[in-house]
């Protein structure tokens, strides 16, 4: 494909899929799939023109067979989904939400949402739930994503935002530590930095039960036990303070809370960490090497981590390793999390979040209330307080929330303990889904509402560094359908609220600008135009400060680089959280003997409503399997391809055989990407963070057995 920049027809977008976001353009191609052909953008500076097979096949979907062109509505004589109109479908969401407040209470409506959708649309899911349901029963499957490693940012920093610094920083640091990513599979137009990074002479630690792709690149792959890597960053410390390798000077200057966060550390002797983790001293002590010896080194955790009842303890573990060899607060180095869904970081930052507001504000703050209910023309006093955790929503439904509106999630296959989630859904009064195909979980709805996709519709989305970009209208909707925007504009006219909730997403995003001014994630400073003319721009970014020269002399130029001379807190210094071990939820027993864990594939994405219905992409990725080392399948007599039974206490799911030596022999994984009997969410243990409220997909037991019938 020729580049964009000599492509005069080719429209400036992103990505629909993963975090990255990965620049790309699309220029009109009647007759071909979307009837677009996608352009590289060498301009943008993260993927700079790579793209992986997601994206590249990405306007599949957009003439997609099954893609949904008009409503549907259950007939209650069928029982089925079938045609309807808009301005039936509409009344129908309407008076099914309406009734059952009036019958049940306000806190009997659930909104569930996504961190696909854009910044827009997530502020207006946010405000249509709080302002014309006055419901508190909001959340987002974000909260499933990467909301230990927000909670354990907030903590540390006082402020979350997923990369403290451009992408670019991590080819040019000494050393990375990558806990539970497989970013060669999740991200593949990441991994150049990694491999830039090897090249100029630094170092790559993998920490992974598995030998992934990405492990494969690594200097040192450590591979513990699934959940412990909480164990294994208190080894470490330990380790950095025995061989005197702690940055002292800088924890004095810059930090506060290390007494605690060490003596914590210092329980925890290597050989103890060994035992609970299987890494052996003598890798521990190469990784501290390692890190230390080089001038700059990074942290960088995913899901692995993260998806853990442990999640933000664990994560609070690797920041205070940086923070303890002052690994942070300075250009190169620091820690971060390279967060998983499309607009992951904007989707957790405009209030569709169970205890956010606009701006990153808390629900609970009654500044904040005043601020943004100024901004919505409504009392504080009107605006609900903190609801439920995305898990606990779900696990509600059909009790005390007995309605639901859902957009951009598909919890049917995301969910953990699914089936279990599956049977709330199909137990409510009335649930209406907005998407672009017949998911999973839009199959259980009263009424299934078809809405734009990517390429159809302009709007911001806000990559895992922080930075706010376009993606830009390329082609026209088919007819038949609606904007998400549209969607809220036309229920909240039949709910009361004649404005308030515009179609247009330009005039969504100056008004989220406003909620957001003098906020966390402060967006005031940012346009359309400016984004447009700089590819992007970073937050906090408020509005009229100047800051001197730049590409805009006078506006703030936005923050690529956070917390270079003080962290976010009251008092400017970061804060060790002092944390010990504690094992999974669930460990394996005589009856669930091996761990499951669960992830991505290369050619699929989250759940699989998109990607699953790319002929390409199934043709490289068409199901489910149980990775698993040769020694289990011996013992289980199991050959490649075989059949697998995989129960744990939740349920029982069925796919091929994968066998591996790059895998643990006590450890099997399953990717989640699959509804049916290979469903992996059909066994994961909905144990919760007490903190994040994340549950807990990366690890739980489970007993494997040769599938028979
Ligand atoms: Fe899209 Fe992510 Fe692939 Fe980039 S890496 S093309 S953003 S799925």
């Amino acid at each position: 494909t020729p580049d964009a920049a000599v492509d005069t027809a080719a429209v400036d977008t992103h990505c629909p899929y993963c975090s990255l976001q990965c620049g790309m353009a699309l220029r009109p191609a009647p007759g071909s799939e979307g009837g677009v052909a996608v352009v590289e953008r060498t301009a943008f500076p993260v993927n700079r023109g790579a793209l992986c097979g997601k994206g590249r096949t990405a306007p599949a979907v957009l003439s997609s067979r099954v893609r949904l062109t008009e409503p549907l509505v259950r007939r209650p004589d069928t029982g089925r989904l079938e045609p309807a109109t808009w301005e039936e479908a509409l009344d129908r969401v309407a008076e099914g939400l309406a009734a059952t407040a009036r019958a049940h209470g306000r806190d009997a409506v659930g909104v569930f949402g996504g961190g696909g959708l854009t910044n827009e649309k997530a502020y207006a899911l946010g405000k249509f739930a709080r302002v014309v349901l006055r419901t508190s029963q909001i959340d987002y499957n974000g909260r499933f994503c990467m909301s230990s490693a927000a909670a354990a940012h907030n903590k540390a920093f006082g402020l979350d935002r997923g990369l403290p610094f451009p992408l670019a920083d991590v080819a040019r640091t000494g050393c990375v530590i990558l806990v539970g990513s497989n970013l060669a599979e999740t991200m593949p137009p990441a991994l150049r930095y990694l491999t830039e990074l090897k090249e100029s002479g630094g170092r790559l630690i993998v920490v992974d039960p598995r030998r992934t792709r990405t492990a494969e690149q690594a200097d040192l792959h450590l591979a513990p036990r699934p959940g412990t890597d909480l164990a294994l960053a208190l080894g470490l410390l330990h380790l950095v303070v025995a061989e005197g390798r702690a940055d002292e000077e800088f924890i004095a200057r810059r930090t506060s809370g290390w007494p605690e966060a060490r003596a914590a550390a210092m329980a925890h002797w290597p050989e103890m960490v060994e035992r609970i983790t299987g890494v052996s001293v003598p890798e521990l002590r190469k990784a501290v090497r390692m890190f230390c010896d080089a001038e700059n080194s990074m942290v960088l955790t995913a899901r692995g981590p993260e998806q853990q009842s442990k999640g933000t303890d664990t994560v609070g573990a690797w920041i205070n390793l940086c923070l303890a060899t002052g690994r942070a607060g300075r250009p190169l180095s620091g820690y971060g999390c390279l967060t998983g869904q499309g607009n992951g970081q904007g989707g957790r930052e405009h209030g569709q979040k169970a205890d956010q507001l606009p701006g990153y504000r808390k629900l609970d703050d009654p500044a904040a209330r005043a601020h943004v209910a100024a901004v919505w023309g409504v009392e504080p006093d009107a605006l609900p307080g903190p609801g439920r955790s995305a898990y606990e929503l779900l696990d509600a439904l059909g009790g005390d929330v007995r309605a639901l509106l859902l957009m951009g999630s598909n919890p049917v296959v995301s969910a953990p303990r699914a089936g279990h989630i599956e049977a709330r859904l199909r137990s409510l009064d009335f649930m209406a889904v907005a998407d672009v195909v017949l998911s999973e979980t839009a199959a259980l709805a009263d009424v299934v509402l078809p809405v734009t996709q990517w390429a159809e519709e302009t709007g911001t989305t806000t990559n895992l560094e922080g930075r706010v970009i376009l993606r830009r209208a390329a082609v026209p909707p088919p007819p038949g359908v609606r904007s998400d925007l549209q969607v809220l504009g036309g229920l909240a006219a039949r709910l009361g609220w004649e404005k308030g909730f515009p179609a247009d997403p330009e005039e969504v995003f100056d008004e989220l600008r406003r909620a957001s001014a003098g906020g966390v994630a402060d967006y005031s400073g940012i346009t359309y135009r400016r984004i447009a003319e700089e590819d992007g721009v970073f937050w906090p970014c408020p509005e009229g400060a100047s800051t001197g020269p730049g590409p805009h002399p006078g506006p703030h130029p936005g923050t690529p680089r956070l917390f270079l001379d003080r962290f976010a807190t009251d008092d400017g210094r970061a804060r060790f959280v002092p944390v010990t071990h504690r094992p999974a939820a669930e460990e394996p027993d005589a009856e669930y003997p091996l761990f499951l864990t669960t992830g991505r594939v290369l050619s699929q994405y989250q759940s699989g409503a998109q990607t699953r219905r790319v002929e390409e992409l199934n043709r490289a990725a068409p199901g489910p399997f149980v990775q698993l080392h040769p020694q289990l399948a011996e013992r289980l007599g199991a050959a490649e391809g075989d059949p697998l039974a995989v129960t744990s206490r939740r349920g029982r799911a069925v796919a091929p055989a994968r066998i591996t030596r790059d895998i643990r022999p006590d450890t099997v994984f399953m990717p989640f990407h699959w509804a049916g009997e290979g469903r992996a969410n059909t066994l994961t243990n909905p144990a919760l963070d007490p903190v994040s409220r994340m549950p807990e997909f990366k690890v739980c037991a489970v007993r494997v057995e040769r599938a028979v019938g």
